[in-house]
């Protein structure tokens, strides 16, 4: 398993492969790069079909968040986690103790959160064995689930996304396909159902997708069916990948918007998207809103409307992306990774 010619290495400081024989620990952290602070992302635990699988989603999740979190103006650099593992079998209180030691023994190089697989309940456990965690809850009693804020962000920058795609200023009777009504898809869907949206929604979660459409007056359709919605705009909040070659082919959308992390299968979708004319509102971009609301948890000044307005910045950012993009007649997301490094070097 190549590290340093790993195709998604992309000059990563540090790779730490960890392990504990008592827990069953197996895990990586990929620290990509600290120039403008300490490497902060989530800790995902998947049962990874090989531990090269587990290499490549760590190194692109914490470059990633490297982009993220430089147009999130904020001081942090990016990283990521991964332990190799079964959340719902193999997450006992000792396995994420030995990752707390793990992330430790870094001495605040890398700082974690929750992500996919892992919960507020879990960022406590790690907390025995490490300080250096974050999202435990603005306030004791208060959650710390980010996903509202990630979700106004996604709101805020798919409503700017929609001016430059498809020249509207209002969201009334526009047609948004919602893949994915979890944390964030079901803030996402309610927003934009306030904003007079009419919504295409699917999960595989049936009786959470049923409950939502009944309470927004939206349509359901299987999550085959998503991709191939007659809408204005497609906003994938479930998994990533999700944008293929075929699904740039075929999508009749005018704009991608959503939540999900990695939502391009590869780069060269935005391309196809671009020459398709669809407009794709770079994810790291439009999804910051849940890491901003963290950072700002980490500092004792938290003032929510402080955390909404520095949100809303990502609305700023995307008009400078597409700006850029229609005056180069580049893909927006090739000017997004070309402002991250801009703001990286400066
Ligand atoms: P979640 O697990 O709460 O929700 C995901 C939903 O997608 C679930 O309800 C699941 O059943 C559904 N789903 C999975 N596969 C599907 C498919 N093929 N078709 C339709 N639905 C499917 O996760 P979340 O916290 O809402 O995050 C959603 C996405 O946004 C993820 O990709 C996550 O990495 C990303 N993200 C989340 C945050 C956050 O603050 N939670 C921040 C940044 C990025």
């Amino acid at each position: 398993m190549p590290v340093f010619d790993h195709p998604e290495f992309d000059h990563h400081q540090q790779i730490v492969f960890g392990s504990d024989e008592a827990s069953g620990l197996r895990a990586i952290i990929a620290i990509h790069d600290t120039r403008r602070g300490p490497a902060l992302g989530g800790l995902r635990i998947y049962p990874y079909a090989s531990e090269a699988d587990a290499l490549t989603d760590v190194l692109r999740l914490s470059r990633g968040m490297t982009y993220k979190s430089a147009l999130a103006d904020l001081p942090l650099g990016g990283g990521k986690a991964v332990i190799i593992a079964d959340p719902r079998r193999d997450k006992t209180p000792e396995l994420l103790r030995a990752m707390g030691r793990l992330v430790d023994s870094l001495g605040g190089r890398y700082i974690t959160a929750e992500d996919s697989g892992t919960s507020e309940a879990d960022m406590r456990i790690i907390h025995e064995t490490t300080d250096h965690v974050s999202g435990l809850g603005r306030r004791p009693g208060e959650s710390g689930d980010p996903s509202p804020y990630t979700a106004h962000g996604v709101f805020c920058a798919l409503r700017v996304a929609v001016r430059h795609g498809l020249g509207r200023e209002s969201l009334e009777g526009l047609r948004v396909a919602v893949q994915g009504v979890g944390h964030v898809g079901a803030h996402l869907a309610r927003a934009l159902h306030a904003a007079g949206a009419q919504l295409v929604l699917s999960d595989l979660n049936r009786d959470a997708v049923g409950a939502l459409a009944e309470e927004l007056g939206a349509t359901i359709v299987t999550p085959e069916a998503i991709l191939a919605a007659d809408v204005d705009v497609f906003a994938p909040c479930a998994m990533g990948a999700v944008l293929t070659p075929e699904v740039a082919e075929s999508l009749e959308a005018r704009v991608v918007c959503g939540a999900a992390n990695n939502q391009l299968a590869s780069p060269e979708v935005a391309e196809r998207l671009h020459e398709r004319g669809i407009l794709y509102a770079p994810d790291y971009v439009a999804n910051a809103g849940g890491v901003i609301e963290v950072e700002w948890q980490r500092h004792g000044d938290y003032r929510r409307e402080a955390v909404m307005a520095h949100v809303e910045r990502i609305a700023d950012t995307l008009d400078e992306i597409f700006a850029r993009a229609t005056t180069s007649q580049t893909s927006p997301a090739i000017i997004a990774d070309r402002l991250a490094r801009e703001r990286l070097a400066g």
